[in-house]
């Protein structure tokens, strides 16, 4: 990427034009206040967070970061974008753990939804049995802060994410998957109803009986469709240690027991927080992907066992299998054909000027994959053309086109994924 400054002027059309939406309905005290305390800014600090991500590769320069105090203020952003000609692009930014700049808007507004956080807790736990558990959450919270929440009330969501400092619009956006995601679906699967503002600035509340399109659209949806605010989250009674009971499911050799004793706070925060860098940042040229069950030996000896092992120590590599049939197949995520699939996490960290090599190892991947006929899939996807996004979502991008010219067809949001507009 080749990250080019937008001239000042543009920078102060924009403020104009976003400030003139506000201005307009000024009768109303917290659109006043919105001005007032600059929530839309374009300093150095804002800019520069706003144009750098986990991936620390690609770096995309906003106009300006918006950091709302409410999500009204994020529909009247949407709504300024679609006055204008041409509108300018907005993409939400959870936790910015993307790798390849998916939450990025070069000359856009980038939306810092965990200001939405600083006023007031947006977690409420519902427990009541009658009407099933689940959480209300600000799509802007953190999953470690929703753990922590429905503890207290000794209730957990059923489906995480290995790591936990990540936003829940962000995963619902992808899928959020992990060890759980074989039998309990991955995190899109949990959920009861959203909140999303759309392309068109509309704010609608959406769930499989009511708006289902939308819903099904968002899910997996990689920010394409609308800005999730609010999410609904199936929760279950926290889950407490019974080890016999669970090795009486399995079959297993009792030579390869692995005994650990240890709190399920503490078991889903193995990983803890990766996000206190001290010192210069690390690009991280991640490459995950999903691999059809019946390729799974090809795959083994092409990949596994002959590229693998030129990997240095830099590199995590995960790998576990799924069941589609935990998956909804009218969501917008895209994943094999096969009823068993499989993930392999290659979670390369690099120098930033080395990640190249990196990058080299993953089209290696990919090439073999493609030579061999693999239909791999991949997870948090990263393409440079439109071509490649085609064959990505294969017989699904007609829908998701069709979803894309009903929700946002200005092709405003999300545009660091580069699907219908380069990133
Ligand atoms: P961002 O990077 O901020 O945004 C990602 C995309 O979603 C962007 O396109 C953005 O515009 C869009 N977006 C963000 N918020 C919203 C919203 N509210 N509404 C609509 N669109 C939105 N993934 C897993 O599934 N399982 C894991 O175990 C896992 N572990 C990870 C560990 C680490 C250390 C890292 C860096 C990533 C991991 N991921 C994992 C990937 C992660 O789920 C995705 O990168 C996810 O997008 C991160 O959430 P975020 O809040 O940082 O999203």
């Amino acid at each position: 990427a080749s990250p080019q400054r937008p001239c000042k002027m543009g920078i102060f059309l924009l403020l104009l034009i976003i400030i003139s939406c506000f201005t307009r309905i000024s009768a109303n005290p917290s659109a006043q206040s919105f001005y007032d305390e600059k929530v839309l800014r374009n300093d150095s600090d804002s800019i520069k967070k706003a144009s750098n991500d986990y991936g620390n590769i690609v770096h995309e320069i906003p106009s300006a970061v918006l950091f709302p105090s409410s999500v009204k203020e994020i529909s009247c952003l949407v709504r300024s974008s679609n006055e204008r000609s041409p509108p300018f692009t907005v993409a939400a930014r959870g936790r910015g753990h993307s790798v390849r700049g998916q939450a990025m808007a070069r000359g856009g507004v980038v939306v810092d939804m965990t200001a939405l956080n600083k006023t007031r807790s947006r977690i409420r736990v519902s427990g009541k049995e009658s009407s099933g558990f689940y959480a209300d959450v600000g799509a802007e919270q953190l999953w470690i802060d929703v753990l922590r929440a429905t503890l207290k009330r000794g209730l957990a969501p059923v489906s995480w994410t290995n790591y936990l400092y990540l936003s829940v619009g962000g995963t619902l956006s992808n899928a959020g998957i992990s060890g759980q995601t074989f039998q309990r679906g991955p995190q899109i699967n949990n959920v009861l109803e959203l909140d999303v503002i759309t392309g068109k600035g509309e704010f609608i509340t959406c769930s499989r009986e009511r708006k289902a399109k939308l819903f099904f659209a968002v899910l997996g949806g990689l920010g394409q469709f609308g800005i999730i605010t609010r999410a609904r989250i199936i929760l279950e009674k926290a889950p407490t240690r019974d080890f016999e009971t669970l090795l009486k499911e399995l079959n297993y050799n009792p030579e390869f027991i692995f005994r650990t004793d240890t709190s399920l706070f503490d078991f889903l925060h193995r990983i803890g927080d990766l996000d206190s860098p001290t010192g210069p940042l690390d690009s991280h040229p991640w490459l995950n992907l999903f691999i059809p069950k019946s390729r799974i030996s090809d795959f083994n000896a092409g990949v596994l066992a002959t590229l693998l092992p030129k990997l240095n120590e830099s590199s995590t590599i995960l790998f576990y299998p799924f069941n589609r049939k935990k998956w909804d197949d009218r969501m917008s995520a895209v994943i094999p054909e096969e009823d068993v699939f499989y993930t392999l996490g290659l979670l390369h960290s690099s120098s930033p000027n080395a990640y190249q090599i990196y990058d080299e190892f993953n089209s290696q991947v990919l090439g073999f994959c493609k030579r061999a006929g693999i239909k791999v899939k991949q997870y948090l996807p990263n393409y440079k053309s439109q071509g490649d996004w085609i064959q990505h979502f294969g017989p699904k991008w007609p829908t998701f086109r069709q979803r894309k010219a009903t929700f946002d067809p200005k092709f405003i949001l999300s545009p660091g994924q580069g699907i219908f507009n380069s990133a």
